[in-house]
């Protein structure tokens, strides 16, 4: 499949070749083209579609029952939201990491395990 990046795109403003770039907004990675004469950009619309989808889903609250297994207690996690970051990651590993943050809270890392120094 072609990218549209692939193409040569002219900045509509002042008629220069625009290059490639990366542009980071909230830890999110976005491949963008920028003109080096007036420094107009424009967001690749693939990864503009898939930050408005996890804007979307950021902070968005769910429901979810907590069920005794064995000895433990699990709770499902929505398929969206692992969907996207499956997507993200491209490979996730079934370990998560585990915290009782607070009274009342608990949080899941699914990043990967960094090397703490
Ligand atoms: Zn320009």
């Amino acid at each position: 499949m072609t990218d549209i990046f692939d193409n040569t795109i002219l900045c509509k403003k002042c008629n220069t070749k625009m290059e490639r770039a990366r542009i980071t907004k909230n830890r999110f990675l976005f491949r963008a083209v920028v003109c080096p004469k007036c420094h107009e950009k424009i967001i690749h619309p693939v990864d503009e579609q898939e930050y408005n989808r996890f804007i979307n889903l950021k902070n968005k609250e769910f429901r979810v029952k907590m069920r005794l297994v064995g000895n433990s207690y699990a709770v499902s996690i929505p398929k969206e939201i692992v969907s996207f970051m499956e997507e993200q990651e491209k490979v996730m590993d079934e370990m998560v990491r585990l915290c009782f943050e607070d009274i009342g809270r608990v949080s899941l890392n699914f990043g990967k395990v960094l090397n703490r120094k």
